[in-house]
């Protein structure tokens, strides 16, 4: 297994990605560059009232973390379904800091422990609206917990696949990872392709962490994949990604033919492509991966991870480490998953 660096290097990278793209989340590319020039977005720029604002992406990474620490040091969630019982509690945790006028609901449905259990729920910086999506509001609003055999629902939006870095980070048998990953995701994502794309997600991450190149990593996970049926959507977009690295002169129209990443395999292919183009310069392959006319924190956030745990936190240019919200509490929650493991 590889070292701490990798670990903060894959938190804090999907979170630096996450920022990059923040502020252009919902602008064309057009839109881009009348805004910031022809190059495009070249650094952090205002969101949220400051640079380097992290949004809902890194918010529920954060939480699903926390959930999977206390899985293993908690007696009360043992096994798979106590894993993924931690993860939703800990989503819950996350849901009433978007909806703090709601607390007595939540209390009554959930019961006071699961809900402001945990310590995330202690930063205030956490309670801020940062454009979380449809499907994860409503989906843990239900008082329901989705799972692949009983869905929540039938949406195969990113908001799944963006928050599983902890799932690649916590298991080094890229099966199990996989495994869990697709569980976490269908806590909110019911559709096949959203909680696949985020399992093959954190197979990736787990087999980077172990030391494999990102190729191997690619090649295991489509293994996994072809274990699985309605992989299709899931497996057509890692293999465009894999062509077009391997073709073409990265730029944005490349990304197009992938797609926008507002969904679940879009995102994730435009994370693979991004990161296969870059090598190991980080601000090349997130700077490609957030200048786009798509959802440009959540691809900017997934490359970020990969390349993070690929190269570890030195890449990772230092301004933009710097002035990256809560970038010591994202240091800390790598250091918790990196203590739960060694
Ligand atoms: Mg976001």
């Amino acid at each position: 297994m590889k070292s701490l660096e990798y670990f903060k290097g894959c938190l804090i990278g999907g979170a630096v990605g996450d920022a990059l793209g923040a502020p252009i989340e919902f602008m064309s590319l057009d839109q881009i560059k009348s805004s910031f020039g022809n190059e495009g977005l070249t650094n952090y720029s205002e969101a949220y009232g400051r640079i380097g604002s992290i949004t809902d992406d890194t918010q529920m990474t954060l939480f699903t973390a926390e959930g999977l620490i206390l899985s293993k040091v908690r007696q009360g969630y043992q096994g798979d379904a106590g894993i993924i019982s931690a993860v939703y509690h800990a989503l819950l945790r996350w849901l009433y800091t978007q909806e703090t006028g709601r607390q007595e609901h939540l209390i009554k449905a959930y019961g006071t422990c699961s809900i402001i259990d945990g310590v995330l729920t202690g930063h205030k910086e956490l309670f801020s609206l940062r454009a979380p999506g449809n499907s994860c509001l409503s989906a843990l609003q239900s008082g329901k917990l989705g799972t692949i055999d009983n869905p929540i629902n039938d949406s195969k939006g990113c908001g799944g696949v963006m928050r599983m870095a902890p799932v690649g980070l916590m298991y080094d048998d890229a099966e199990k990872a996989f495994r869990i990953g697709c569980e976490c995701a269908a806590l909110t994502h019911g559709h096949p392709t959203g909680y696949l794309a985020s399992g093959a997600f954190a197979s990736i991450l787990s087999r980077l962490i172990s030391g494999e190149t990102l190729t191997t990593a690619i090649d295991d996970s489509i293994s996994i994949l072809k274990c699985n049926t309605n992989n299709e959507e899931t497996l057509r977009s890692i293999d465009t990604a894999l062509e077009l690295a391997d073709k073409a002169i990265p730029g944005p129209d490349i990304i197009a033919g992938i797609g926008e990443g507002w969904i679940a395999e879009e995102a994730l292919g435009i994370g693979i492509y991004c990161s296969l183009v870059a090598g190991d310069n980080f601000k090349k392959g997130l700077l490609l991966a957030v200048n786009h006319s798509g959802d440009s924190d959540s691809t900017g956030s997934i490359t970020g991870n990969l390349l993070g745990a690929l190269y570890g936190i030195d890449v990772i240019p230092e301004n933009w480490i710097l002035n990256l919200e809560l970038k010591s509490l994202i240091e800390e929650t790598a250091v918790d998953l990196f203590d739960q493991i060694k």
